[in-house]
């Protein structure tokens, strides 16, 4: 049953550009804004059979059974009382970056645009922001660098929202939200309950944290709490930022300096989502025991390893797959980015069960080919999984 108090309206509505991903930097308006988390009566507006394709990255045609959109904080108790009074499982849409849609969604889609970004703390070393979780990321790291405020810089152009940077931890040429993540509020499915999950409840790992795990589905993130550091250290020894700041000129480079070279070196290696449907790596990479990797090493001399905690090495994903044999591989309307072996694309027109299709073979091959289990970085969702 449909609560009275809400509007119900039917059809879609247009769709809107995300600038981290396909506008011009120049163009970003920084501000701090109207922090929209009290909970203000604004009128709530679902959606019945809503598309879903401009709002996911892979450009996957589906639509939601119910969707609306959450701007204040008392819309989001609103839309998940609606959910449970009327049987649906909510489903929470961020900039839709990291999902692959395998179906109709029978659930109500709150699509995340609480913003805000407000500074909560402030002494002669740091400062720290309460974010709104549907701020796009790359727009506060944009702020934070145009503020001198330096942590985020390393994670510049990575797309999609801030509520939802914590849940695989995002990371980026040697950086990991974690490093500068304070806490954050969430708000429990079940019964609209808030609480503050601290840096370690959170539990965060690599491209994990809690709410891939046993918190997963219950909780909305409401708003991000990053300490952010006014000493100006940067970190450049990772991948080619160095040589790319080099280039540019940079002999001291400020975090400035570092957020253009990484968005130069995204540019130049990453498909655009607003040309090419992806989701940017769709595996994880795999993390092994260091006597499987001397195993591994003996057989294939120039598989690149990384040594991790616990005696483990991770193994670059992109390494096995483009070595199968697969960079570059089209079929039918999905394949395999030309420059980036880890990005699945969708050529245009794909259904999610084609990159699905896709990714199992891709698993398979590379288990065969080596032994390791690729495991997707990109979150299945619907076709009865989510
Ligand atoms: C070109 C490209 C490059 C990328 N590069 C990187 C990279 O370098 N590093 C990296 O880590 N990732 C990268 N990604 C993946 C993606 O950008 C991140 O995972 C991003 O954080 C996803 O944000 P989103 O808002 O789009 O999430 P969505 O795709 O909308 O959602 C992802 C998951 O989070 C959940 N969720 C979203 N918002 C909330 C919320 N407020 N509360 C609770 N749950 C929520 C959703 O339900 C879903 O399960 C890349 C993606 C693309 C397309």
């Amino acid at each position: 049953m449909l609560r009275k108090s809400v509007i119900l309206e039917i059809g879609n509505r247009k769709p809107e550009c995300n600038p981290a991903i396909n506008g011009p930097i120049s163009d970003f308006r920084f501000l701090i804004t109207d922090f929209h988390l009290k909970p203000i009566k604004v009128a709530l507006s679902f959606f019945q059979n809503h598309s879903l394709q401009p709002y996911n990255t892979f450009g996957i045609e589906a639509n939601a059974d119910f969707f609306c959109r959450v701007t204040a904080g008392g819309q989001l108790a609103e839309a998940l009382r609606f959910a449970r009074e009327s049987g649906l499982s909510p489903f929470v849409l961020g900039g839709g970056s990291n999902i692959l849609l395998l179906g109709d969604l029978p659930y109500l889609v709150m699509k995340m645009e609480l913003k805000g970004i407000q500074v909560i703390q402030e002494d002669a070393d740091q400062v720290r922001l309460r974010v709104g979780a549907g701020v796009v990321w790359h727009d506060l790291v944009a702020f934070a660098v145009s503020q001198g405020w330096g942590g985020l810089e390393n994670l510049s152009l990575i797309p999609g929202s801030v509520g939802a940077a914590p849940i695989q931890n995002i990371g980026a040429y040697g950086v990991e939200i974690k490093d500068v993540f304070y806490a954050l509020e969430a708000v429990r499915v079940e019964d609209g309950q808030t609480r503050i999950f601290s840096r370690d409840e959170c539990r965060f790992g690599y491209r994990d944290s809690i709410f891939k795990q046993e918190e997963k589905n219950k909780w909305v993130i409401s708003s991000v709490d990053f300490n952010l550091s006014k000493a100006g250290i940067v970190h450049i020894d990772y991948g080619d930022v160095r040589k790319v700041l080099a280039e540019m000129g940079a002999g001291q480079p400020g975090i400035a300096d570092v957020s253009r070279a990484i968005i130069q070196i995204r540019r130049s290696k990453l498909p655009d989502p607003a040309e090419t449907g992806n989701a940017g790596s769709f595996f994880k990479n795999p993390e092994i025991p260091a006597t499987v990797f001397e195993t591994l090493k003996s057989k294939f001399p120039a598989v690149p390893g990384y040594p991790q905690a616990g005696d483990m090495v991770k193994v670059p994903a992109g390494w096995l797959i483009e070595t199968a044999g697969w960079k570059g591989y089209r079929e039918g309307r999905v394949g395999v980015h030309d420059r980036q072996a880890l990005v699945l694309v969708n050529l245009g027109g794909a259904g999610g069960g084609e990159v699905k299709a896709l990714a199992s073979k891709i698993q398979a091959s590379v288990e065969e080919r080596f032994g390791i289990r690729l495991q997707p970085e990109v979150n299945y969702i619907g076709g009865g999984l989510s």
